[in-house]
């Protein structure tokens, strides 16, 4: 074994956790290490967030051209597409944001290691033959596209988000497999951008989702754009060289398929039962979620790896906890998390904040709805959709949101900034709305909301001077 080093953290995984613990440790120590095993600039900027985003974006583009000629602008029929040029602009960007992060990772020098970390022991990993000893550690290894052995064995035709934004162009179809956040972004850009697309989501459940009229509301809206399938196990199976989709009664040939359904934590690839610690059946120690800790030892983990919330500005503050607490002796400190939020970049958006219907306790609650079938929405020709939000049925309080609604990105960082500060409908309702503008809908839907709430203060949705 080649030099060993002994430092106060170790922090595995140069993603977007392991980058935020890194910022919050180097207040307190230089001596620490991150390690990091495959290419760099973190799963956000290579393979997610943003390509993805940079794909949504031109195929938004490109399909607004089908609302255009109704409001007299004519010509559109002579807009094309480059499926490869389009490909090359989403790498561009995604090469932008890409070195980016990469410049924030190589800026640690030789406290910068490349490699896989594996434990040897308590407060000890292996590295490329290197022996670290560690105070403390923080795993945040990231997560990884499922993707069943069988179906990787058919070839490059079978993509998931790591390998998908480098084809060369676009196919002229494409199978998704599992309608979750991922599938439903990449599927209806595809289709945006005149790729027939075939979706499958076997629990019928769409982008985490779980009020059904919700959950129809967003099927619909999908269904303008893809075919859906719902209710049946999709498989996938090469037949005479030609790629072949099936679910239940379902059958279609296509030229790529995507699979999208789920992401494993790589929490699996550390060699954690060198700890002697109890771990869950899929390998998890136990962590209290408000310090990160791994019960009894200096270990911390951080990020999609814990499997709590995969989203990207939970990762951030995962790490922001975990290099709080990994460089401070006292007990941990506990953090109080963020109220929940979202959102899938679909047309309309898909997005729930706070607690979400199925978490609801039936008869607690009231709802409130809107349908944005009308006004701003209507002149935008983003006239579908629906809102449900919740209240506590005596109190008025805000507890959670789900909604496909236009602008819904938005609608949803209100409602849940107003959820975190524990908000009632009633208070919600004497904030300024401005005219027209898509949030009338959601006063209308707390309007109703409120209606239906026991304990009702009596004011005319405008506050008394002498009651503040
Ligand atoms: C297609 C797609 C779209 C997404 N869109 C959004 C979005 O719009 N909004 C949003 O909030 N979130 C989105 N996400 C989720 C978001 O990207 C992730 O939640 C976030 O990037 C996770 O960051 P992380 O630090 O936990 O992991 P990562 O950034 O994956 O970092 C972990 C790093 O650890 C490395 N590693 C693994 N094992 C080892 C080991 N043993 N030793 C050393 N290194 C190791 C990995 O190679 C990786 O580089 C999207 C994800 C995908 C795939």
């Amino acid at each position: 074994m080649a030099k060993n080093i002994s430092v106060d953290v170790a922090v595995i995984g140069a993603g977007t956790a392991g980058l935020v613990a890194v910022s919050e440790i180097i207040k307190v120590t230089q001596n620490f290490v991150l390690i990091q095993d495959g290419p760099m600039g973190t799963t956000c900027a290579r393979v997610g967030c943003m390509p993805s985003k940079a794909l949504i974006q031109t195929a938004a583009d490109f399909h607004r051209r089908g609302v255009l000629e109704k409001k007299g602008i004519l010509g559109t029929e002579g807009l094309r597409l480059d499926g490869a040029a389009v490909m090359r602009h989403v790498r561009n960007l995604r090469d932008h944001f890409t070195n980016g992060m990469v410049a924030k990772t190589t800026r640690y020098g030789e406290r910068l290691i490349q490699g896989h970390a594996r434990f040897a022991g308590i407060g000890r990993l292996e590295v490329a033959g290197r022996c670290i000893e560690a105070k403390t550690i923080i795993i945040a290894n990231g997560s990884r596209p499922a993707l069943r052995p069988e179906w990787a064995a058919l070839g490059g035709r079978v993509l998931t988000s790591d390998t998908l934004f480098e084809i060369e162009t676009l196919p002229k179809s494409l199978a998704v497999l599992g309608m979750g956040v991922i599938g439903v972004e990449i599927g209806q850009a595809m289709a945006h951008l005149g790729v027939r697309v075939v979706g499958s989501a076997r629990s019928g459940r769409i982008a985490g989702l779980s009020d059904p009229a919700v959950t129809k509301a967003a099927a619909e809206a999908l269904e303008h754009d893809l075919e859906l399938w719902s209710g049946h196990a999709a498989d996938l199976a090469a037949e005479g060289g030609r790629l072949v989709v099936s679910a239940g009664p379902n059958r279609r040939e296509v030229e790529a398929a995507l699979v999208s359904s789920g992401r494993v934590p790589n929490i699996d690839n550390l060699g954690l039962e060198q700890l002697g610690i109890p771990l869950d059946e899929r390998g998890m120690p136990h962590y209290d979620p408000a310090t990160l800790q791994v019960e009894g030892l200096p270990l911390f983990i951080a990020g999609d790896t814990n499997g709590r919330e995969p989203i990207l500005h939970e990762a951030w503050d995962d790490g922001r906890v975990a290099g709080y607490n990994a460089v401070r002796t006292a007990a941990p400190a506990r953090f109080k998390r963020r109220a929940g939020l979202h959102i899938t970049f679909s047309e309309p958006n898909i997005v729930t904040a706070g607690t979400r219907f199925k978490d609801l306790e039936p008869g607690t609650f009231v709802t409130g709805r809107c349908d944005f079938d009308d006004g701003r929405a209507l002149i935008h020709d983003q006239n579908q959709g629906l809102l449900h939000l919740y209240a506590d049925v005596e109190t008025g309080r805000l507890l959670g949101v789900e909604m496909c609604a236009p602008d819904g990105e938005h609608l949803g960082h209100l409602l849940a900034w107003a959820i975190q500060r524990d908000m009632s409908v009633f208070d919600t309702l004497k904030m300024p709305f401005y005219h027209p503008v898509i949030e009338e809908g959601l006063r209308d839907a707390l309007k109703q909301a409120a209606a239906r709430v026991r304990k009702k203060p009596h004011f005319p949705e405008m506050a008394f001077c002498e009651n503040e």
